[in-house]
Formats: structure tokens, sequence, C-alpha cells
């Protein structure tokens, strides 16, 4: 605990959600704050953070989790690949339980599919390397954070030769669907706890545009609950005083231009282009694509299959929690056909989703 008690002091946690408290006194109605990190969420209801906030404060969900943002047609996408004979299907854990249309990742590998789970794309390099007679497919989601590790994984496939590496990109970028969701007339989003590991890498400046343009403040926040109640107290005294500006919170890990070697990696393997985000649908430039120097490392490029018409299913309201419209416990399906055992949707099967924070911690 050495390095994070520091960051859990219980008598400094009374002194933030007094002056919390003092700042929204007068303030008339009720300001809704939205994180948009699925580490934060996590966060948030692990240490109770919204039952100690005041009346005033009402903090949401945003589209902060990789794997929940991930479309269902990107699913169906890699379940195709994962049937392909001679394909190994590499993957970060909980992908193999996100549903597709009709099947899973982890479906599929029951029926004989080889899917494999790896903790870095690195690992994937390792079994491609192993295993040259196969093609390997690693299925490349995220956001800032992880990108940059699998465009180096893409340079290290080309320095040492290997030609049966392949990825399936859908990675996603910020701040561009907080601009979304900041125009959306049914959502009043007053503040953002802006993400803090995406921050690191494109750093706190990037979030500028952002307040300036929809006039919405902007704290770059850490993880522990003393930094989550110093972003609530940052945002919340922008919001009384009427201001719109970035500040950056976590500035012991996130500088203002974040981490220019990562960016420089991810800059020469990807592209900006159009991303479609489970709930919000298509962002014009909110996605990564491999760009064309690299196209040999694109599987969508490389291999030919067919996907299925993706249906996303009927009852779940994933779309609208990644939208902070809907929490959880308003999904009917919420712990009675959708748990953590056996999920409907994205966010209940990602450790960093809305649904399975909520089953977890309750409110
Ligand atoms: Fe979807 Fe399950 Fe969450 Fe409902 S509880 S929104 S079905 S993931």
């Amino acid at each position: 605990m050495k390095y994070s008690a520091e960051f859990r002091d219980p008598a400094l946690a009374r002194g933030l959600l007094a002056a919390i408290a003092e700042t929204v006194a007068g303030y008339r109605g009720k300001m809704t704050l939205m994180e948009v990190c699925g580490t934060h969420t996590m966060a948030i209801y692990q240490h109770g953070i919204r039952a100690l906030l005041p009346e005033g404060i009402r903090l949401i969900s945003g589209p902060g989790c990789p794997v929940c943002v991930t479309p269902v047609g990107y699913v169906d996408h890699a379940i195709a690949l994962a049937r392909l004979p001679g394909t190994i299907v590499a993957t970060f854990g909980d992908m193999v339980r996100v549903p597709g249309s009709s099947s899973t990742l982890l479906r599929e590998k029951a029926l004989g599919a080889d899917v494999r789970i790896v903790y870095s794309p690195l690992d994937a390099l390792t079994i491609a390397e192993h295993n040259r007679q196969q093609t390997v497919v690693f299925l490349g989601v995220g956001f800032e954070t992880t990108a940059p590790t699998v465009a180096g994984s893409i340079l290290e496939a080309r320095r040492r030769g290997l030609d049966n590496y392949l990825v399936l990109a859908a990675h996603k970028t910020m701040p561009t669907p907080m601009a979304a969701l900041a125009s959306d007339p049914e959502l009043q989003v007053d503040g953002y706890l802006c993400p803090a590991h995406v921050s690191a890498v494109i750093g706190a400046n990037a979030y500028l545009p952002l307040a300036k343009k929809h006039r919405v403040p902007c704290v770059v926040t850490g993880f522990e609950p003393l930094d989550v109640l110093q972003g609530v107290l940052m945002l919340a005294r922008q919001v009384v005083t009427g201001e719109a500006r970035v500040e950056n919170q976590y500035s012991r890990y996130v500088k203002p231009d974040g981490n220019p070697r990562a960016r420089a990696i991810l800059d020469e393997v990807f592209a900006p282009c159009d991303a479609r985000w489970r709930g919000i649908g298509e962002i014009s430039g909110s996605g990564l694509k491999i760009r064309t120097a690299f196209a040999y490392f694109d599987a969508a490029r490389q291999l030919c299959v067919t996907v299925e018409e993706p249906v996303e299913h009927g009852g779940c309201l994933c779309g609208e929690i990644l939208k902070g419209k809907v929490r959880p416990k308003e999904c009917p399906l919420f712990r009675t056909v959708c748990t953590p055992e056996d999920p409907v949707g994205a966010c209940m099967v990602s450790s960093e989703g809305t649904c399975a924070a909520e089953y977890k911690y309750g409110c």
C-alpha cells in the first residue's frame, strides 16, 4: 500500500468532501459530471464515492471502457476469423466473453477454434514466432493507452520478419466522443473527469479544443479516491464560476503534451479514421486504422471472411449506459438475465464495464 495509502487518507477525504459541499452549496440545480474512463468507473463504485457526494452533484459514466465501446460487428468479424482454418486469434481476456450477434469467441474456442488469451501484443508475437505455419490475428481494441503497444508489435513483427502476424484494428481515440456527447441535447454534461491513462499518452492539452468549443470544463484526474474527489472539486469550482478550462489534477503522471515517443509510434503505424462506437454510432475521426505502409499486417485487408449482419441483443441497454443516459439498475435484464457469469452485453463482461461495477459494488 506504500505510495497509494497517501491517496486514501480518510481525513483528507473528509476535507475534500467538505470543500465540495461548500462549493456547490449555492449552486442552483444539479451539476452532471461524467467520467470517461473504465478505471474511474471502477474506482468510483469501489470506494462508494457517488454516495459521499452532495445532492447537487450527479456523477455519470461515459464511453470509457474499451471492450464496451467495441461494436458487435467487430466481435462478429473476430469470430469469423477464428473460424478460419489455420488461424489463431490472440486477445485480451475480456474480449472472449463479449457477445457477438450469434456467438462469442469463448464459444468458438469450445467448438474447436484456436483462441488464446494474452496479456500483451508481444505475447501474440511470440505465438506467431512459434507457429510459423499458422496466421496469428491479434485483436487490437482499446484507446490510446493500448494502441501504442499494438503499433509497437507491428513494428517489432516487421523487424523480426514475421509474416504470419496480423492485427484486426479497432482502436478508438479521445476526446472526439466527448465532444459528440457534449453536443447531445438530451445529455447535459457540465464537466468531464478526463481519462488518466489516455491522457498520459495524448497529454492534457488535447482537451483544450473541447473545453473551448463546447464550453465544458475538463479535469484530467487520477484513480485513487483522493484523486477523484479532488478532480470533482476542481470541476465543481469551474462549473459554479462558469469557467471552462482544462486542469490537470494528475500532474504526477500526465504532462501537457503527453508522451511524445508513444504518440510518434502511434502516428507511424496508424492513421485517423471514422469509427463506430457501440451505442453512439459512427464518429468522424474517432478511430485508428493501420496505414497503407503496414497493410501487410492488417487482418481486415489480408484475410477475406464473410461476417454476419450485426444484431444487438434486443433488451440490452449498453448503448444508453455508455452515453450516461441510464444506470445499470434501469436495465430490466440487470441481475436477472444478465450477470457477470452469463453476460448479455459488453458492459457486464468487462472488468471496467459500468454494469459489472454496479453488480459488484452496488451504488
Ligand atoms: Fe446490457 Fe446487461 Fe448492462 Fe443490461 S445489465 S445494459 S443487458 S450489459
